[in-house]
């Protein structure tokens, strides 16, 4: 079992905590629900968490939350498992809720043998009727307990009638719960004013929370990060860790938790669009995995938005503390630029497979700068490799490229240089007089990459060619 702070230890100062820490044993979980793709909301979540993990050179396990049957979908796990790939974000491990519902049962019955579970049987209209009650009044919509009252010969007469119970959580109203977030810093929730949550339908089916806690307990999870809307899960969720110990008469062992504020949409809202912007909008829009990576390790942090592409400097320098409490916004527009700054700095060998064939290392050289995305390479490859559309030439442009053509030399190492050192003294031409007639016979093109760079990728004979037909 992994060594994990005790209840005393989490009321440490945050530097002393820190020091408590037992760097190996760190444990981290992402924990999807396969009921759609994964978008940028949760790819964050799971890149911190794998961060967190990796930085302490702990392990990062990838934990399938598909209690709800209807809605769980096969292909969902292979479409999250392929994302979790294309990002790069290995894991060490995969659990699956669906395998592990004896699990849950056996929580269930020692909550009951403990009394911190009892059987309800509102409906949803009954509930829905005292929650308008209870705002009529001017008083917080919470469980009233209606179902704490009842006897045995009730819960017998509910059998017999055929009607099985739902299940709630009895929270201790006893004292406040306390954690000390690593985002959000020194929590306290009063349990009175929250309801007794819902755990098991009657249906049989799980809700989110219990099984949850048995998963973080029992898969050794030393820290829960996610997003600031499982706050309220995270009070009644250390209830349960305390009882579920409890019952197995234990020190409980509480994972540290850290809740980050939400991603929001640059015009500052909770988009739409977020919530369905996932890996397949990025590949299509030619965003590299290193791009968005970069990007969500430090957007909402006080730590400057970098195009690195190095993983390990985003892992050494990833830090909870630099995290804030205001919504991070995503832009679409820095992503963008991300992915330019880091395409830039691509070297041949990791995008070799990825170009278009025959694109030799030069060839990259030559164009990388010039690309927004790589797909944009095979638009330059083709002007390189031909055919290209000339733009009509002045007869005086049309002498200088046939003068052009004809001083063409690649014996040296820098043909570019050579031609248009030539071509100065015999023309008298400079700047753009000198160099645009000669892009534009070479590549059909008003501007594009270094001409220096991009001569010797055309080469001498395509090169000539392209010239003497411009002088026509
Ligand atoms: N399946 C839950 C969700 O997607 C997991 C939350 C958690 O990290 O505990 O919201």
């Amino acid at each position: 079992m992994f060594q994990r702070l005790s209840a005393d230890t989490r009321r440490l100062s945050p530097a002393a905590r820190q020091a408590n820490r037992p760097a190996m044993s760190t444990t981290t979980r992402f924990a999807p629900s396969p009921t759609g793709t994964l978008h940028v909301g949760n790819i964050r979540t799971a890149l911190h968490n794998w961060f967190l993990a990796r930085k302490a050179g702990g392990r990062f396990l990838l934990r399938i939350d598909d209690t709800d049957a209807e809605r769980s979908r096969e292909e969902y796990v292979d479409a999250i498992r392929a994302d979790l790939a294309w990002l790069g974000l290995d894991f060490d491990g995969e659990e699956r809720q669906s395998a592990r519902l004896d699990r849950y049962d056996n929580a269930l019955a020692s909550l009951h043998a403990a009394g911190r579970v009892y059987a309800c049987y509102e409906t949803t209209q009954e509930l829905d009727l005292k929650r308008k009650v209870q705002l009529g009044r001017g008083l917080p919509p919470i469980y009233d307990r209606a179902a704490l009252a009842l006897s045995e010969a009730d819960h017998a007469a509910k059998a017999a009638q055929g009607i099985a119970p739902h299940w709630r959580f009895k929270l201790d109203h006893a004292e406040p719960i306390e954690w000390y977030d690593g985002v959000r810093g020194a929590q306290k929730f009063d349990p009175a004013s929250l309801s007794d949550p819902v755990i098991r339908r009657a249906d049989g089916s799980w809700l989110y929370l219990l099984p949850s806690a048995v998963d973080d307990m029992e898969m050794g999870i030393t820290d829960v990060l996610r997003g600031e809307d499982h706050v309220s899960n995270t009070a009644v969720q250390i209830q349960m860790f305390t009882a579920l110990y409890a019952a197995q008469h234990k020190e409980p062992e509480i994972p540290r938790f850290a809740h980050e504020a939400l991603l929001i949409g640059k015009e500052g809202k909770l988009s739409k669009r977020l919530g369905s912007l996932g890996c397949e909008s990025f590949k299509e829009r030619g965003i590299e995995p290193e791009a968005i990576v970069a990007l969500l390790a430090r957007l909402g942090t006080s730590q400057p938005i970098e195009p690195i592409a190095d993983r390990r400097k985003l892992v050494s320098s990833f830090d909870l503390s630099t995290f804030g409490r205001a919504p991070a916004k995503f832009d679409d527009a820095e992503l963008d630029r991300i992915n330019t700054a880091i395409i830039h700095q691509t070297e041949f060998a990791d995008v070799a497979g990825r170009l278009p064939e025959r694109m030799d290392e030069a060839a990259w050289h030559a164009i990388r700068p010039n690309l927004s995305t790589l797909a944009d390479a095979a638009e330059w490859w083709r002007i390189v490799t031909g055919p290209i559309v000339l733009p009509g030439f002045s007869a005086e442009d049309r002498v200088y490229l046939a003068q052009a053509a004809k001083a063409l030399d690649f014996t040296g190492d820098d043909p570019w240089h050579a031609l248009t050192g030539v071509l100065k003294e015999m023309t008298g031409r400079k700047g753009k007089a000198l160099f645009l007639p000669l892009r534009q016979a070479l590549t059909g093109q008003d501007s594009g990459p270094d001409m220096r760079e991009l001569l010797p990728v055309i080469g001498e004979e395509k090169a000539a060619a392209r010239l003497l037909r411009a002088a026509k």
